[in-house]
C-alpha cells in the first residue's frame, strides 16, 4: 500500500512541496504519494491525529500552523528554540516536530562551497525566517549579526539565539558598514517579494566582489537583491534553493533515505517558471 505524506496550511494551495516531494518519490521508485490539505488552527490537532491514525509517513506545516503545533507534538530542541515545527515524524507512539528551514539555509550555503565555522553572518530580517535561519548558523559556529527594521525584534532574538552561539541585534541604519564588514548577507525579509520586486534591501554600491548574498525570497526566484549582487560581482544564492533543502531535511527524517536534491530542485524550478 502506498505511503501518504502531507503538508498541513492555510492558505496551502501554493506550496510547492508536493511537487518536490512527488518529484523525490519518482526519482527513487518510492510507492508513496504527497498531498496538500487546507487545515485550520482549531482543526489542527485533529488532522496530525487523523494523520497519525491512517498511518501517513510524516506531515509538514506551514502558516500558520507552525507555532501552535508546539502544544500539540513534543519539539525537539532546535524547534523549540526556533518557536515553529515544520516537519512532524510519526515514532511508533510518539509525534516529534523538527524545524528543517535553518538546515535548509545551512545546507545552501554549504552547498555553494561556504565555510560557517567563524564566518560573519549578516541576517537582515527578524520576522519567523530569521530566527531558523540565526539559531542554526549560531549553532554551526557563525558569527551572526541581525539588523531589522523594528530594532527591538532584533535585540530579543539575538537574545535568545545567544543561548546556541554567538549573535547581536540592530536596527538597519548601519547597514552599509555592517555589510561591509560581513562575508555573507541574507535577506531574511520579505523585501523585494511579489508583488514588490523592485525594492531590494541592500543596492550594488553596498557589495562587493566574494560577499555571499543569500536571498531567502522565492517569489520571483531572481529578485533584484541578487540582480544588484551580480553587478557587485558578489556570490548569489536564491531562496528556491533553501526551501529544496528544508524539504530534503524532512525526507531525511522521514525515510532516513538520502534525498534525491537535483531532481527536487528541478522539479521545484520548473512549477515556479510556469506560474
Ligand atoms: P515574517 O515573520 O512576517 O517577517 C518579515 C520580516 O521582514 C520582518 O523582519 C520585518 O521587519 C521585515 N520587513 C517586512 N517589510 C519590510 C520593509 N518594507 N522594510 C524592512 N523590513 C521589512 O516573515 P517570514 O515568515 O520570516 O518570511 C520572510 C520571507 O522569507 C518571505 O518572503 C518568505 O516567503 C521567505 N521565506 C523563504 C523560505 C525559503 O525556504 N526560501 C522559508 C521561509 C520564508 P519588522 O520586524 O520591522 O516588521
Amino acid at each position: 500500500m502506498k505511503t501518504i505524506y502531507a503538508v498541513f496550511g492555510d492558505p496551502v494551495e501554493h506550496s510547492l512541496s508536493p511537487v518536490m516531494h512527488n518529484a523525490a518519490f519518482a526519482a527513487l521508485g518510492m510507492d508513496s504519494e504527497y498531498h496538500k490539505f487546507r487545515v485550520s488552527k482549531d482543526d489542527l490537532e485533529t488532522a496530525i491525529m487523523g494523520a497519525r491514525a491512517m498511518g501517513f509517513g510524516g506531515v509538514n506545516l506551514t502558516i500558520p500552523l507552525k507555532e501552535k503545533a508546539l502544544e500539540i507534538v513534543e519539539p525537539d530542541t532546535l524547534a523549540l528554540d526556533i518557536g515553529a515545527v515544520n516537519t512532524i515524524e510519526f515514532k511508533n507512539d510518539r509525534l516529534i516536530g523538527h524545524n528543517t528551514d535553518g538546515i535548509g539555509a545551512v545546507r545552501a550555503l554549504q552547498l555553494s562551497g561556504i565555510i560557517i565555522p567563524n564566518s560573519k553572518v549578516l541576517i537582515i530580517g527578524a520576522g519567523g525566517a530569521a530566527r531558523a535561519v540565526a539559531f542554526q548558523l549560531a549553532q554551526n559556529g557563525a558569527k551572526v549579526i541581525i539588523a531589522n527594521r523594528t530594532a527591538q525584534r532584533a535585540h530579543s532574538l539575538a537574545e535568545n539565539v545567544k543561548s546556541v552561539g554567538d549573535a547581536r541585534g540592530t536596527g538597519l541604519e548601519d547597514l552599509q558598514e555592517l555589510v561591509s564588514q560581513s562575508n555573507i548577507v541574507i535577506n531574511t525579509t520579505s523585501v523585494g517579494m511579489h508583488p514588490d520586486i523592485d525594492q531590494t534591501p541592500i543596492t550594488a554600491n553596498m557589495m562587493r566582489p566574494g560577499l555571499v548574498v543569500f536571498d531567502i525570497v522565492y517569489n520571483p526566484l531572481h529578485t533584484r537583491l541578487l540582480t544588484e549582487a551580480e553587478k557587485a560581482g558578489s556570490i548569489t544564492i536564491d531562496g528556491l534553493k533553501m526551501l529544496v533543502l528544508q524539504g530534503a531535511e524532512s525526507f531525511r527524517i522521514w525515510t532516513g533515505v538520502e534525498p534525491p536534491v537535483k531532481e527536487m530542485e528541478q522539479a521545484a524550478r520548473t512549477a515556479l517558471e510556469l506560474r
